[in-house]
């Protein structure tokens, strides 16, 4: 069995996807999350903010300074639309 389609992960800490390189999460992984939770959209937000959480506090760690600005764009906003 081939695994060509490797499934679009973040690659902690650094919050890059396994698969594509992007910022996590990438388009696909969006996609993929959305379907995953396409039933239960408040579970989704919840699962985000976790990250959200987890990269925040990895990414300015390793930043050595606040948190990037762009967090809750980028785990957040999206999801909520729709
Ligand atoms: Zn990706």
């Amino acid at each position: 069995m081939s695994r060509t389609a490797r499934p679009h992960r973040p690659m902690r800490p650094l919050w890059r996807c396994r698969a594509c390189g992007a910022e996590w999460p990438c388009q696909p992984a969006r996609l993929a999350l959305l379907m995953e939770y396409r039933a239960d959209r408040t579970a989704l937000l919840v699962y985000l903010s976790t990250l959200m959480a987890e990269a925040g506090a990895q990414l300015s760690q390793l930043n050595g300074h606040a948190l990037p600005e762009n967090l809750t764009d980028r785990f957040l906003t999206w999801a909520r639309a729709g």
